[in-house]
């Protein structure tokens, strides 16, 4: 099976191809469709397993056909528990995303929060961003959340470990209620289900 059967765009499709990839892993033949579709999705899908492009790729076609961000605003988040993590899904969507126009940016904490702030009053169409620096950032008025179409959770499981559910929790009742919504997770708490009752709405469940 090749990328171009899913639905994704020409510039996506020559983005995907520069990578060096062939074929579509499990995770992303079944999650790619669905997201494009404008389903919510939940996912068991560890590392490894392709998830990155899995919600990045779709996220990426979905984005390029609404009007792009305005200063201070944001489109799509997706939240990680690291730094590392935020940083390489990041260079996961600057990678996917080189042959459109879209603005990304990253956020996380263990840096100065002064640059980020600088950058933020552009917009974002993508902010990749761990929670606790998300929440300090709004609460300095460096961005809005009331825009967002896609929220992303990846590696939910490990949020959830790190203590961030009531930052979680925060951003969440930040965003407008009519948004896209998927959530990645290596395991199924109990913990996580009750988040995902809450979160996400007749969603496509997968599994890597
Ligand atoms: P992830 O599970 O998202 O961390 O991705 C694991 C690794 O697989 C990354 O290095 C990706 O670049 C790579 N990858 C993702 N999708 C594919 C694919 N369809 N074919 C080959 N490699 C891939």
């Amino acid at each position: 099976t090749d990328f171009a059967v899913l639905g994704l765009s020409e510039p996506i499709l020559k983005a995907v191809a520069a990578k060096g990839y062939s074929s579509p892993s499990p995770i992303q033949l079944q999650c790619i469709p669905a997201v494009l579709a404008g389903h919510d999705v939940m996912a068991a899908a560890q590392t490894g397993t392709g998830k990155t492009a899995g919600f990045t790729l779709p996220m990426l076609e979905r984005l390029r056909h609404g009007p792009h961000a305005r200063a201070g605003v944001v489109r799509a988040l997706v939240l990680t528990p690291t730094r590392e993590l935020a940083a390489q899904v990041a260079d996961s969507v600057t990678a996917y995303g080189r042959y459109l126009d879209l603005r990304s940016d990253v956020v996380f904490g263990g840096v100065s929060a002064n640059p980020q702030m600088q950058r933020l009053r552009k917009g974002a169409d993508v902010l990749v961003a761990t929670p606790g620096r998300l929440m300090d950032l709004h609460q300095q008025n460096a961005l809005r959340l009331d825009r967002v179409e896609i929220l992303v959770l990846d590696e939910a499981d490990r949020m959830l470990d790190m203590g961030f559910i009531r930052d979680i929790r925060r951003i969440l009742s930040l965003m407008p209620a009519k948004r896209q919504n998927l959530l990645f997770s290596a395991t199924f708490s109990s913990e996580i289900r009750r988040l995902a009752t809450g979160l996400l709405h007749n969603p496509v469940q997968l599994q890597a």
